[in-house]
C-alpha cells in the first residue's frame, strides 16, 4: 500500500454526526488545540425529530432514570445512565445558546411527544429536524472558531497504537482515492451505529462497521453487541420511501396497526395496544407477517388516519409531506411498514468519562455500548450524542493537558505497518477482486438477515458464527496488494465483518430472551 501524505493534528474525531461535532465544539473553545473531524456523510443524526428531556411538569431526573433502565430491562450501565438523565438539563442551555427555539404550546409550555417506553411526555422538538437544525449551528460554530478542520471525504480505516497508546489513523481521500496517515495526541470515534452491515436497515450508507473494528483492533473492549434495536414501523413500500422509519409517538395521538385482515392485532397481545416497547412491538409485527396476515408488500398496516390531517399537519408536517411527494394521504389511507434494524445498542466499552481501554482513545455516540441496555427508548439516543459528545471532548481536553506532540512517524514506517494489517498467519492466500467481494457482501447479508434477525435461535446463530469467521478469516489473511481501491473495499468489508462477527458471538452467548435480543429457544438462565 502507498500512503500518500502524512497529517499531523492534536485530536482526531471520526464522525461528523452529533456526537463527533458536540466533541469537536466542547474541544475547540480552547483555541490552542488543533481538530480534525473526518465523515464520509451526515450518518443517523439529521434524521432526529427531537431529544428526551425531563421538561414535563409530572416529569423529573429519577423518573427519566427509572423509565430508561426499566426499557433496558436493566442491562444498562447505571453510572452511564445517571450522566445521561443528569446532565440533560445542560442541552437546554446549548440549544440556547446555538439560537434553537424549541416548539412550545401558547401558554408557553414545551410541545412534547410521548416515545414508547416512557412514562410522561419527553421528547422536545424544532420542527421536524432538530438533528439537522442542531447540526447546522454546531458546524457554523466550528467555522467561527477556526480551529476545526473539516473533512467530509474521508473515511478512516484503523487506529494504529505504540507502547503508550493511540498514535493515529490510516485514513482514505474518497475523493482523490488515495491513502493519508494521520497522527494524533488523541482520537475519538464518533462513527455512530453498525446497523448499515445489514441489507435493509434506516441507516445511510456511511453506516457500517469501521467504528466498532477500529477500537477493536485498536484493543478496545466491546459489550452488548446483540442488542440491534429494530425500528417496529420502517416504510416498505412506495420504493421513495423505503427504510424510512413511522414516528412511533403517532401511537399516543390515534394511529393504530393492522394486519392484512383489518385487525388490530396488538389488542391480542397487550391491552395498551400498540403502546408498549418498541422491542414488544417489532415482534407482534414480524410475528405477524411470518404467519401471512401481510400487506401486499410484505408490512403490516400502519393506520394514521384516525389522527387527522390539522394534528397531522401540526407535529408531524414532514411525515404528511413525505407521503405526498409519493401521492398518498397520511391522514386518509394506510401505508405498508415492517420492523428494520435501526440503531445498535451495544459498541464500544467506554468509562463514564468516555475513555475507552486504550490511552488517548476516546468514543461517544451510538458507537458506544451500554447507556441503553436490551432496549433503548426514543429520543435517547439524540441526547446520548448531546451529553457524551461533550463528556467525551471535556475528557479529552484534560488527557491533552499533559500531552506534547511526537516526533512524526516516517511514511515507510506507516507504510510497513498498513501492509501487515492483513495476511497475520501463514495460511494460504487468495487473490480476491471486486466480484468476490461483492459475493462476501452478499454472504454476510444474508446471515444477518436470516440469522441475525428480530428473531434468533442456536443453530442459526451458530451458523452465523461460522460463515462469517470463516470470511473473516479468509480477508485477514489476504495481502492488501497494490491496487488502491480494491484494497479499501477489502478493508471496509473486513471492518463490517468484524462487526456482523462481534454480534454473532455475542448473540449466540445470550442463552435468554431480553429485550431486543429475542431467542426463539430461550433458556431460564443467561448467567
Ligand atoms: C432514520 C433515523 C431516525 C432517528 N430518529 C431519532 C430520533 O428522533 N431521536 C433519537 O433520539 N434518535 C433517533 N435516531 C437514532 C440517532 O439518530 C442516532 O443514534 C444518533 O444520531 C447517532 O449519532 P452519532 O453522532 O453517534 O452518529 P451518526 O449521526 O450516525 O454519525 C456518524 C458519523 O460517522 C461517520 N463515519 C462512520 N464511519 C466512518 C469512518 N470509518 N471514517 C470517517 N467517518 C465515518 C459518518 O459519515 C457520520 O458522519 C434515529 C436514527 C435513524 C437512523
Amino acid at each position: 500500500m502507498i500512503i500518500n501524505e502524512s497529517i499531523q493534528t492534536d485530536i482526531l474525531i471520526v464522525g461528523g454526526g452529533i456526537a463527533g461535532l458536540m466533541a469537536a465544539y466542547s474541544i475547540s473553545s480552547d483555541k490552542n488545540l488543533e481538530i480534525m473531524l473526518l465523515s464520509d456523510g451526515s450518518g443517523a443524526s439529521p434524521f432526529v425529530h427531537g431529544f428526551s428531556l425531563p421538561v414535563h411538569s409530572s416529569d423529573s431526573v429519577e423518573c427519566f432514570m427509572e423509565d430508561t433502565l426499566k426499557s433496558g430491562q436493566w442491562k444498562n450501565d447505571e453510572k452511564l445512565v445517571a450522566l445521561l438523565c443528569k446532565e440533560s438539563l445542560l442541552a437546554l442551555d446549548l440549544f440556547e445558546k446555538l439560537g434553537i427555539t424549541f416548539d412550545k404550546k401558547e401558554n408557553g409550555e414545551y410541545t412534547l411527544l410521548r416515545p414508547l417506553g416512557a412514562s410522561v411526555p419527553r421528547i422536545v422538538s424544532a420542527g421536524n429536524h432538530t438533528g439537522a437544525v442542531l447540526m447546522r449551528k454546531l458546524r457554523d460554530e466550528l467555522i467561527r472558531r477556526g480551529n476545526t478542520k473539516m473533512c467530509g471525504w474521508m473515511r478512516a480505516l484503523r487506529l494504529k497504537t505504540d507502547s503508550e497508546g493511540i498514535r493515529g489513523a490510516l485514513v482514505y481521500d474518497t475523493r482523490k482515492k488515495q491513502y493519508s496517515s494521520i497522527e494524533a495526541k488523541a482520537v475519538i470515534l464518533a462513527t455512530g451505529g453498525f446497523c448499515g452491515i445489514y441489507p435493509f436497515s434506516t441507516n445511510s450508507s456511511d453506516i457500517g462497521g469501521d467504528g466498532i473494528s477500529m477500537g477493536w483492533y485498536a484493543g478496545a473492549s466491546v459489550k452488548d453487541m446483540e442488542f440491534i434495536q429494530f425500528e417496529p414501523c420502517v416504510a416498505v413500500h412506495p420504493t421513495a420511501v423505503k427504510g424510512k422509519g413511522m414516528v412511533t409517538t403517532m401511537f399516543y395521538e390515534n394511529a393504530v396497526l393492522r394486519g392484512n385482515d383489518g385487525k388490530r392485532f396488538m389488542l391480542e397481545h397487550s391491552s395498551a395496544g400498540e403502546q408498549v416497547d418498541k422491542d414488544i412491538l417489532a415482534l407482534q409485527i414480524y410475528q405477524e407477517i411470518q404467519k401471512g396476515n401481510q400487506s401486499p408488500h410484505g408490512g403490516v398496516w400502519f393506520d394514521a388516519t384516525d389522527v387527522g390531517f390539522e394534528r397531522l399537519k401540526e407535529i408531524y408536517p414532514a411525515y404528511l409531506k413525505r407521503y405526498e411527494d409519493c401521492g398518498m394521504d397520511l391522514s386518509k389511507e394506510p401505508i405498508e411498514v415492517a420492523p428494520a434494524p435501526h440503531t445498535s445498542l451495544g459498541g464500544i466499552e467506554i468509562k463514564p468519562d468516555c475513555s475507552t481501554r486504550v490511552p488517548g482513545l476516546f468514543a461517544c455516540g451510538e458507537v458506544t455500548g451500554g447507556i441503553h441496555g436490551a432496549n433503548r427508548i426514543g429520543g435517547n439516543a439524540g441526547l446520548e450524542t448531546i451529553v457524551f459528545g461533550r463528556i467525551a471532548g471535556e475528557a479529552v481536553q484534560r488527557y491533552l493537558s499533559e500531552k506534547g506532540r511526537k516526533e512524526p512517524l516516517s511514511l515507510k514506517n506507516w507504510e510497513d505497518w498498513a501492509n501487515s494489517l492483513t495476511k497475520t498467519s501463514n495460511l494460504s492466500t487468495l487473490d480476491i477482486n471486486q466480484n468476490d467481494l461483492m459475493l462476501m457482501r452478499q454472504k454476510m447479508e444474508q446471515q444477518l438477515s436470516e440469522n441475525l434477525s428480530v428473531i434468533r435461535n442456536e443453530r442459526g446463530m451458530q451458523h452465523a458464527v461460522q460463515v462469517l469467521g470463516d470470511m473473516h478469516q479468509v480477508l485477514e489473511n489476504t495481502p492488501l496488494g497494490d491496487d488502491t481501491e480494491l484494497a479499501y473495499q477489502m478493508l471496509r468489508l473486513l471492518n463490517d465483518l468484524t462487526a456482523a462477527k462481534l454480534l454473532a458471538k455475542s448473540a449466540l452467548a445470550r442463552t435468554k430472551t431480553v429485550g431486543c435480543h429475542i431467542r426463539a429457544d430461550s433458556k431460564e438462565n443467561d448467567e
